[in-house]
């Protein structure tokens, strides 16, 4: 489904971010990036929707070279949830949510439709929270917007950059449980960046283990458990 081919990023400072890196993730899997700060994670995944551009090597989605596929159509394909997810304060969570409906020019009705629907899967009440504007809910709800409005298109892949970093250690686990509820039904192929092992461990099919461009490890929890 995602496949990396000796991809080495080198910014123009000389920094080399991520340094001939090979990989394949499998459809349907969720993979954890999991290691310190600095060591090529958002770099990694911020390549796979062309935000950034690999200075050599390829990237496959689906077996198709992503640098011959126009950034906004393959944007399409990929959902992104980060940390600070920047929804639009003087728009409703529903019209939020519905952010990629209307860029796609959906009918009204069906893309509100559409979140309504997605604000319940994540559980937020349409009904309660949907007229709200973003600074009206809580930090685990705005990350929980965030979910929802970049699943709105149903991408296959989602890109999810320490979704649960900002929120408190209760908060997070609820999100984390209710995520992998979640994946369960949707089976999207999913990067997951975390600087927390336990995350990495609870959430991963597998986990890559990333050192310092590279990935040193890129395993089943178990065996990264078990490494010396
Ligand atoms: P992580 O997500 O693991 O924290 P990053 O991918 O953000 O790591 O960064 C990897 C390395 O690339 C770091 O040394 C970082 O300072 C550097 N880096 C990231 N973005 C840029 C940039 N735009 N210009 C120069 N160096 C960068
Ligand atoms: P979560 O566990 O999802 O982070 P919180 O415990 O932080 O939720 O919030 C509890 C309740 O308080 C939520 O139902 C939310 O709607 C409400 N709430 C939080 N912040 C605000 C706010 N600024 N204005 C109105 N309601 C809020």
């Amino acid at each position: 489904m995602i496949r990396f081919e000796h991809v080495t990023k080198r910014y123009p400072d000389g920094t080399t971010a991520v340094d001939d890196l090979s990989f394949e993730v499998n459809e349907g899997e969720l993979i954890t990036l999991v290691g310190p700060s600095g060591c090529g994670k958002t770099t990694t995944m911020k390549m796979v929707n062309r935000l950034i551009e690999p200075s050599s090597g390829r990237i496959l989605l689906d077996g198709e070279d992503i640098s011959t596929v126009d950034p906004v159509k393959l944007r399409r394909r990929i959902g992104y949830v980060i940390q600070q997810v920047g929804l639009f304060p003087h728009r409703t969570v529903l019209d939020n949510t519905a952010t990629v409906p209307h860029l796609l020019n959906w009918p009204r009705k069906k893309a509100r439709a559409r979140a309504a629907e997605l604000l319940d899967l994540v559980g937020l009440d349409p009904a309660v929270h949907g007229d709200r504007y973003p600074d009206q809910l809580s930090g685990g709800q705005r990350q929980r917007v965030g979910v929802a409005r970049a699943l709105a298109a149903d991408p296959p892949v989602l890109l999810m950059d320490e979704p649960f970093g900002a929120v408190d250690p209760v908060v997070r686990e609820h999100l984390q449980n209710e995520f992998l509820r979640l994946q369960q039904q949707m089976r999207k192929t999913v990067l997951f960046v975390t600087h927390d092992i336990e995350e990495a461990v609870r959430l991963g099919d597998r986990i890559a283990v990333y050192g310092q461009g590279r990935i040193e490890q890129f395993d089943a929890p178990a065996a990264v458990l078990g490494a010396p």
